[in-house]
């Protein structure tokens, strides 16, 4: 096992692809990350997702971004070093690493593996978020060709894995994963996936995996084959005339959309849980006298998902070799996929090859 002197450790140089500005294309970026501490691994990324995530991000869509930015939360790679105190992992591994790099560990959340929501705000992202643990550096994504994280936050990845398509599922494959468990879907549950790109097809993967019922709702039927082929049932492209009462609804739209034309779709108690995150000026809002009236349906939000979950779904989603659909692209394309993912000419997930990128 390689070991590094915690004590004596230095920085590690690392190279990426970042922008420096919301209106700012990529650019080859030279850093460093923080020395590999005992519970720590340093991972060679070898394949990094798009998330519409990272567009929202790099371009200040939510609030205003820390630049430089490095984006990628779908990260996956071969473990290089290890700390002296890491046992999870060894030098050759594989792993995993989502939206998460650290969290305080010692709070009701923490402890039962929900880290992203942190009693004591001290959940560390990936990117475009302050380190807390290492003297509140900016941490870095997983456009880049390393990175050095706390063994609890890797994600292991058994070595035949087709890591190309494993690197979506640690933010795609969990974030919608995580509410289809929280809402208990099963044999014969209905389900409803509104937006139907990287997020969307995974959660109809799932869905019919779990033995759902499950339509799609696109803004078009560009889609249709690919959605019927991944056995959903239903393929509208609009909610109007919709026949079908929904246990479960999914929306992953990244755009402004009327919460309620969703809520209708539902069942009795039916649940929509909100995954996607319009820009903050856009974001959507209820209207709470329409909901009094909507027959106890329920409306939550849901965020990624704990690390234990995450390993579940990894576990999942390899036992019934559930996968997203990729396109594999070098870093020097980035700004063209992120023009696709806005322009609606993207398939389901690129996904960066950061070996063949030349960092
Ligand atoms: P993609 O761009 O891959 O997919 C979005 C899909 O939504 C596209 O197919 C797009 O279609 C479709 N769409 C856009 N507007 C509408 C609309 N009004 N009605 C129906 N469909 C629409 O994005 P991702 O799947 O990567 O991410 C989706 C959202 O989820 C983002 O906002 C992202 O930030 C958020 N997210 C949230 C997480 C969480 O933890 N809650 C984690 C990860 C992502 P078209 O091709 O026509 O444009
Ligand atoms: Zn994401």
């Amino acid at each position: 096992m390689q070991t590094q002197n915690t004590q004596n450790a230095q920085r590690i140089p690392a190279k990426g692809y970042a922008v420096f500005g919301k209106d700012k294309k990529f650019e080859p970026f030279t850093f460093s990350r923080h020395p590999l501490g005992a519970q720590d691994i340093l991972v060679e990324i070898l394949y990094a997702g798009i998330c519409h995530s990272d567009i929202h991000s790099a371009r200040s869509e939510w609030h205003e971004g820390i630049y430089p930015m490095v984006p990628g939360h779908e990260i996956a790679g071969r473990v290089v070093a290890v700390g002296e105190g890491v046992e999870k992992f060894k030098v050759g591994d594989y792993a995993g690493i989502g939206c998460m790099v650290n969290s305080c560990g010692e709070c009701a959340a923490c402890k039962k593996s929900q880290e992203q929501f942190c009693e004591n705000g001290k959940t560390v992202f990936t990117y475009d978020c302050l380190d807390y643990f290492h003297d509140n550096e900016p941490h870095y994504g997983g456009y880049s060709d390393k990175i050095v994280v706390s063994e609890k936050f890797g994600i292991c990845v058994p070595k035949n894995a087709p890591l190309e398509k494993v690197a979506p599922l640690l933010c795609a494959g969990i974030t919608t994963y995580s509410p289809l468990k929280f809402s208990q879907i099963g044999k014969g549950s209905k389900v409803g996936v509104a937006g139907f790109g990287g997020l969307g097809s995974m959660a109809v993967k799932y869905a019919v995996q779990m033995g759902a019922e499950v339509g799609v709702f696109a803004r078009n039927d560009k889609k249709k084959q690919a959605a019927l082929a991944m056995g959903a049932k239903y393929f509208y492209t609009s909610t109007k005339n919709v026949a079908q009462k929904y246990d479960l609804i999914i929306s992953t739209i990244p755009t402004p959309y009327d919460v309620m034309d969703y809520v209708k779709l539902l069942g009795y108690g039916g649940e929509l849980a909100i995954v996607g995150l319009p820009p903050a000026v856009l974001a959507p809002k209820i209207d709470t006298s329409a909901l009094v009236w909507a027959a106890n349906r329920r409306v939550y939000g849901s965020l990624i998902g704990g690390i234990k979950e995450t390993q579940e779904m990894l576990d999942f989603s390899l036992k019934n070799h559930i996968y997203p659909e990729t396109e594999v692209i070098l870093a020097s394309e980035i700004d063209r996929a992120y023009e696709n993912l806005t322009t609606g000419k993207a398939g389901f997930r690129y996904v960066i090859d950061m070996k063949r990128s030349g960092l």
